[in-house]
């Protein structure tokens, strides 16, 4: 029989299906095709971005010419601007304010013809370096109350105009909703039982195993108990660490590590399929009035990777309950295989 399963850091329910074997064909994706049309984020088309932000320059190349690693510009569809104040007002029973924000891409490699889960250790290291950077950088500007940090990963998860491999930055001035619901899910069991319910999840699933992928000496990858996609993967830290900018440098490599081998994982059991990845991290502190003290304590940041292999349905649209057809259980075998 299936089953409800409640999302212990969400509060949403999942029905997963029962089905011991599963068929990973019926999801294969072809190899998603690159438009080989002019690319801005391509090395040596610098010029055709607005002027960069941050990069990684291991030579000590020039701003803005080629001989970088990893880049980082302004998105030129611009949703958010770095000018201006917020401005919080009313309007009736609404609340709205101005669309101050930072809005960047991270341009994760020179070459056009190659994936996140194609670069080598050090490359993916230097990705996550330049977020580290980006957020510690956007930290210092006091509008801004969280950086949201995800990637579009083949057209059925969103990247339909850029095809180059490239990350997305977001400084938003205030919590996304579902970051939110995970902060106030930690806080309240961190108040019950004055542990980290990550660190506890975790500590369960190190010792089970059923759900275990992948793990290295500082993180694991987990299919979480209530999987709200087929093949739902997250990579916690074992540490115990509420804010991803402080990561040290061994566990950037591991990070890299671990990123690159499920990405590879998933390539090698389900063919080329999209996903969305991001960072699930702490909001900036910015201490007020009402605000919880125990945050750094009771959230555990986090990376989600959400293989996209069917698409959401008016269900999962109207009710914000999801219907898994892959147990989490069976994804695990797959990809830890
Ligand atoms: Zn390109
Ligand atoms: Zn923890």
């Amino acid at each position: 029989m299936s089953q409800f399963r409640k999302d212990v850091f969400t509060g949403r329910w999942v029905i997963v299906a029962e089905t011991e074997v599963v068929r990973t064909e019926n999801f294969h994706f072809r190899k998603f095709t690159r438009e080989t049309t002019f690319c801005p984020f391509c090395e040596t088309h610098e010029a055709s971005t607005p002027p960069e932000i941050f990069a990684v320059r291991p030579g000590g190349s020039l701003a803005n010419g080629p001989g970088w690693k990893v880049r980082v510009v302004p998105n030129s569809q611009l949703r958010l601007r770095v000018e201006g104040e917020l401005r919080r007002r009313p309007e009736g029973f609404h609340d709205l304010m101005n669309g101050v924000g930072a809005d960047e891409i991270v341009a994760e490699t020179p070459r056009h013809d190659r994936s996140l889960h194609e670069l080598e250790v050090n490359e993916i290291a230097d990705v996550i370096r330049t977020y580290v950077a980006r957020i510690l950088d956007l930290e210092q500007d006091k509008r801004i109350r969280y950086v949201l940090i995800f990637k579009n990963h083949g057209e059925e998860a969103g990247a339909h105009t850029i095809t180059h491999s490239i990350s997305e930055l977001m400084a938003l001035p205030v919590t996304p909703r579902l970051i939110k619901a995970k902060l106030m899910a930690a806080r309240d069991y961190f108040a019950l039982k004055e542990r980290c319910i990550y660190c506890d999840v975790l500590h369960q699933e190190l010792g089970e195993q059923r759900r275990l992928i992948a793990e290295n000496d500082d993180f694991a990858c987990l299919a979480p108990f209530a999987s709200g996609y087929p093949f739902e993967a997250w990579i916690i830290p074992k540490a115990h660490c509420s804010a991803f900018s402080r990561i040290n440098a061994v566990q950037i490599e591991n990070l890299a590590r671990i990123l690159r081998d499920v990405l590879q994982r998933l390539e090698h059991t389900l063919g080329s399929p999209p996903y969305n990845l991001s960072l699930q991290d702490r909001p900036f502190l910015r201490p007020r009035e009402g605000y919880w003290k125990t945050i750094e304590e009771d959230f555990h940041w986090h990376l989600e990777i959400l293989p996209q292999l069917i698409g959401l349905t008016g269900f999962e649209r109207a009710s914000w309950f999801f219907y898994n057809p892959v147990p989490p259980e069976t994804a695990a075998r797959c990809l830890s295989a």
